[in-house]
């Protein structure tokens, strides 16, 4: 695949395509490069510089910011490195992260800071750790985006965790719905669809999209998740709340309507981990609780998203509602 054909690479042709002044670009220095699919560029709205997807993946001159509290390993994901790109914080799940490739990179992202790899040899370590762990009965496929990994290495990582008699559930944590939905869809290029039919028809597979603002959604996704619904995932949504992008309780309240609509629940509301160059995207607590309150009535309790924070060392996430 070519990448230009898929990708902006470049903010400047971001700019040109969005038809944005170049004057206007300020950007940071992070070595978090930027980057975006062509589709997910396309539900950003022309000449507005204020778009919330935007937001999403401008890197913006705050980022240079040094600011208290915001650090390269903000959720403590080092000391529970069991193996590298093997993480077990909680009881019975383990979460890997087999690439640190994306389909966009998302500016607030907490695992931004770290140094992630490809590692060639991660599917053999991966089955002999869990051949040792016969307590994990979840196996989370995070990343980086685990549907960017390549139809070969995705199916040979697929087939040693359905080897594994313990293993019950198969969960993937993906931005691919929204962002490069071919790679799921039943008859797209390069699709992963057969294998995630693989996993669902041995195991439970349950399929965590992560949607932060309604103009995410389009048909494409609603497609995407109406094939895996056919072939008996669970669907489920997790969002990070957001300054300037999906901190108001209409935004809220229209997401798990919009999220529903397309057959998913939403799971989790994250509040932001402290990441270096994120704080731009803090919504301070006192605020975000207000607001979680004018969600909680306007919404049935099954499209509530629990509002939790990650905090290093606690044994689930915790709640902040
Ligand atoms: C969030 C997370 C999980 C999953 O937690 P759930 O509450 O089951 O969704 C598992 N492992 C790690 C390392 C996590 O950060
Ligand atoms: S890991 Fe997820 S949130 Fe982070 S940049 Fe990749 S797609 Fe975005």
């Amino acid at each position: 695949m070519n990448k230009a054909d898929s990708f902006f690479t470049s903010l400047k042709d971001l700019y040109a395509y969005l038809e944005l002044p170049p004057a206007d670009i300020k950007v940071s220095n992070s070595s978090f490069s930027f980057l975006v699919s062509r589709h997910f560029a396309s539900k950003i709205q022309k000449g507005d510089l204020n778009d919330p997807l935007l937001h999403e993946i401008l890197p913006r001159e705050e980022e240079n910011l040094a600011v208290e509290g915001f650090s390269d390993d903000p959720v403590g994901d080092l000391e529970s490195e069991k193996e590298p790109g093997i993480l077990q914080k909680y009881e019975g799940r383990a979460l890997i992260e087999p690439t640190p490739a994306c389909s966009l990179h998302c500016r607030f992202c907490f695992r931004r800071g770290e140094n992630l790899r490809v590692n060639t040899k991660f599917v053999e370590e991966l089955e002999a750790w869990l051949a040792g762990s016969p307590e994990i009965h979840e196996l989370i496929l995070s990343g980086g985006d685990p549907l960017m990994l390549s139809q070969k290495a995705f199916n040979s990582l697929v087939q040693i965790a359905l080897q594994q008699e313990p293993l019950r559930t198969i969960r993937i944590h993906t931005r691919l719905p929204i962002s490069l939905p071919s790679r799921i869809l039943k008859n797209g290029k390069d699709s992963h669809f057969e294998a995630l039919q693989k996993i669902a028809q041995t195991k439970k597979l349950v399929f965590v999209s992560h949607v932060d603002h309604p103009n995410e959604l389009d048909e494409s996704s609603k497609k995407v998740f109406a094939e895996l619904k056919e072939i008996g995932a669970t669907l489920l949504n997790q969002t990070t709340l957001l300054k300037g992008v999906n901190d108001s309780p209409a935004t809220l309240v229209e997401l798990s309507f919009a999220l529903f609509n397309q057959g998913v629940l939403p799971y989790y509301l994250h509040q932001l981990d402290h990441a270096t160059g994120v704080a731009h995207f803090e919504v301070p607590d006192t605020e975000a609780l207000e607001m979680m309150e004018k969600v909680r009535n306007a919404l049935p309790g099954y499209l509530v998203p629990r509002f939790v924070r990650e905090i290093t060392g606690e044994k689930s996430k915790h709640p902040l509602l």
